[in-house]
């Protein structure tokens, strides 16, 4: 597939064109059918289009697709209740999520593919290609399973890569209440073994009543040594250990960030840590945002997530997390599509999508705007006019009667 007559293009590649971004004005980008991208070049100036044919992208701006790389994607049930209750004053705590894994295990594999499904798709229209999924409201082995096999199966042609995360020690569920370290036994031993072949990575949530920083590093070493890349949900709710521990490990993220302090910044940066910030989060639980100026100023690598979650996120939409980093967390609109495409596929540790280069997978949004800044610029709105995942053209904008189609 040929997309043409792009007005400006996003790389991510700054051999390519112009700035970090790699930015090209009057460009073309040929995909081919492997789902790689062939070429890129200047607009009109194409091979000849083959069997995939051509997207006329019109003079828009094309980018990336965005690479989500922090999300709870497959649950049950949903906490308005709790959400409305916070509206009114009551505080976020980490024992809510005990309601989700009730309602998650009470589910059927099927039923949770289909809600999953269901909320992939909304990710795709809003131009994600690349969607990590979390396990960790099934705190069995057998629910644990269950959530990692329903995040393997919800890739599709028309819906978004998946990178499933082990998060067994998500919260210590009740029927070990009192009993952490024997949670921790059951996750680092039989869960570890049921679930690993199942995830590409291994998270904790490091957090007062969740797991403390010896839980954390046990957890997080018993993941390492099956094999998967290491993340840590780290100082979301207060100062703490978790980003010590990510630096420590060098793990490939730390997640949430809202409370660190000059020590922790420079030791994720010297460590290598990408920072995976959530503003979505912190908007919806009414906290100070993480300190991204001071984590860029560092030298850290950003990435930008949406936190997708019932309980305290529940958005798939990346633009609007880019808008939030802009408006909340004072990042420039490059820096934020940066963090939202590449600083994504960093944290996931995968060289192949955030950014678009021959050879790599040819993943892009055409926005329905001249420039990526009208992703912070005009907040709320769905600006996809088209996505592209793997050359397959996912969802197209105005296509029909029904101002939308699937392809
Ligand atoms: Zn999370």
């Amino acid at each position: 597939v040929l997309i043409d007559n792009i007005g400006l293009l996003v790389t991510n590649d700054p051999d390519a064109g112009s700035g970090d971004l790699g930015e090209r004005v009057g460009a073309a980008v040929a995909i081919d059918e492997a789902g790689t991208v062939a070429w890129i070049g200047a607009a009109g100036s194409a091979p000849e289009a083959t069997s995939g044919g051509r997207i006329d992208a019109g003079g828009r701006c094309v980018i990336p697709g965005f690479v989500d790389a922090h999300t709870h994607l497959v649950f049950a049930g949903d906490r308005a209740g709790e959400f409305t209750a916070r509206l009114q004053g009551r505080p976020y705590e980490a024992g809510g999520i005990r309601s989700t894994v009730d309602a998650t295990r009470k589910a059927s594999g099927a039923d949770l593919l289909a809600r999953t499904r269901h909320l992939a798709r909304e990710a795709l229209r809003a131009g994600t290609t690349t969607l990590e999924v979390k396990s960790g409201y099934g705190l069995t082995v057998a629910d644990e399973r269950k959530q990692l096999r329903v995040a393997n199966a919800v890739e599709a042609p028309s819906l978004p890569r998946v990178v499933p995360t082990f998060l067994g020690a998500h919260v210590v569920p009740w029927e070990y209440e009192g009993r952490a370290d024997d949670y921790v036994a059951l996750v680092t031993g039989e869960m570890l073994d049921a679930c690993a072949p199942l995830a590409a990575g291994c998270d904790v949530f490091c957090e007062r009543g969740a797991f403390n920083a010896d839980q954390a590093r046990a957890v997080l070493a018993a993941g390492r040594q099956r094999g998967l890349d290491v993340r840590i949900h780290a100082n979301q709710l207060e100062t703490g250990p978790g980003a010590a521990i990510a630096a420590e490990l060098e793990a490939a993220s730390a997640d949430h960030l809202t409370h660190v302090t000059d020590a922790d910044i420079d030791g994720l940066a010297t460590a290598g840590v990408v920072a995976t910030l959530l503003p979505a989060a912190e908007l919806c639980t009414r906290s100070p945002h993480a300190p991204a100026g001071r984590l860029l100023d560092a030298g850290a690598t950003v990435a930008l997530a949406t936190d997708c979650n019932p309980g305290t996120s529940y958005t798939t939409s990346m633009p609007f997390v880019i808008a939030l980093a802009c408006l909340g967390m004072d990042m420039t609109p490059a820096d934020a599509l940066a963090a939202a495409t590449v600083g994504g596929a960093r944290a996931l540790r995968r060289d192949d999508v955030g950014r678009l280069k021959p050879g790599l997978r040819g993943d892009l949004v055409v926005l329905d705007a001249p420039h990526y800044v009208h992703l912070a610029y005009r907040p709320g709105v769905l600006l996809t006019h088209a996505v592209v995942k793997d050359g397959h053209l996912a969802f197209t904008a105005g296509g029909g009667p029904g101002g939308e189609k699937s392809a």
